[in-house]
């Protein structure tokens, strides 16, 4: 008796596990996946996920340090080790440092960056990585990165091979996903605004250049891009004192809701593909 009463005791718990599984898979099918961006605090420094409703995802710079994996374990399914592209701006330590860790723990098919060369220590190890691991492509204006089959990332910077300031050096990407679209110009400065100035910059988010620095934000830029939410990827207290207070009376001028990752955490929007809602 004792063991027939077992055996159906194990009976009925495989049936429940397999009406749970099959209930779970219902869900998953039934559950449109949506198209999200999220702006991870990682403190001082940039890092912006997108995933695709077809779960195709991108994630553009890493922040500094490691603190992008515990960001990232708060947007990403928790079995999804891979991600399809990763998008370095340029080679600062707050953007690429945390490029690092990310390659040593996911998967990464494709990499891209703007092709310039840092003679620092995070940058060799990092290449190491990119070059063993990724697929590498060198970013120039034109190019479009499909995500999904709505959601593409276009390349309007660098045109050229860039000399100098490397923050100028940036990878400028305006994601879009049906209706949606975000501006992310990395640590890009008011010349280079100048210069994509005609392209179609036009969007719903846009990522402030260098961190709400005075030497992005050019007011003119900031009327063209007429964006409905600018987002401050900061750390509280930096030593930088970012972002500028002429930055923010220029963002107050044209009247936009101001989001910082200091003060809010990490920055998740959703969009239906008519418009871009804070998760
Ligand atoms: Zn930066």
């Amino acid at each position: 008796m004792r063991v027939s009463y077992h055996r159906e005791m194990i009976r009925a718990g495989i049936i429940f596990s397999l009406v749970l599984v099959q209930a779970m898979l219902l869900i998953s099918i039934l559950t449109p996946k949506n198209f999200a961006i999220a702006f991870l605090d990682v403190g001082q420094g940039d890092a912006i996920y997108i995933q695709a409703p077809n779960g195709n995802d991108m994630l553009i710079d890493g922040g500094s340090g490691e603190s992008v994996l515990r960001a990232l374990a708060g947007v990403m399914d928790i079995s999804d080790r891979e991600i399809n592209v990763v998008v370095a701006t340029h080679p600062d330590k707050d953007h690429i440092g945390g490029l690092i860790p990310v390659l040593d723990r996911y998967s990464v098919t494709h990499f891209l960056d703007p092709g310039v060369v840092n003679n620092t220590l995070v940058y060799k190890e990092l290449s190491k990585r990119v070059v063993e691991q990724t697929q590498y492509t060198v970013a120039r204006k034109g190019m479009r990165i499909h995500l999904g089959p709505d959601t593409v990332a276009d390349v309007l910077f660098p045109n050229r091979d860039i000399e100098g300031d490397i923050n100028n050096a940036s990878v400028i990407l305006r994601v879009s996903y049906k209706k949606s679209s975000i501006l992310l110009t990395g640590d890009a400065g008011k010349g280079v605004e100048r210069i994509i100035l005609d392209e179609d910059i036009e969007s719903d988010i846009l990522k402030a250049g260098h961190h709400g620095s005075k030497t992005s934000s050019d007011i003119v830029f900031l009327r063209k891009v007429s964006p409905e939410h600018v987002i401050l990827s900061v750390g509280a207290q930096n030593r930088y004192g970012h972002p500028h207070v002429n930055v923010l009376s220029a963002l107050a001028s044209i009247g936009t809701n101001i989001l910082s990752t200091a003060e809010e955490g990490t920055i998740v929007f959703i969009s239906d593909g008519e418009s871009l809602v804070r998760k």
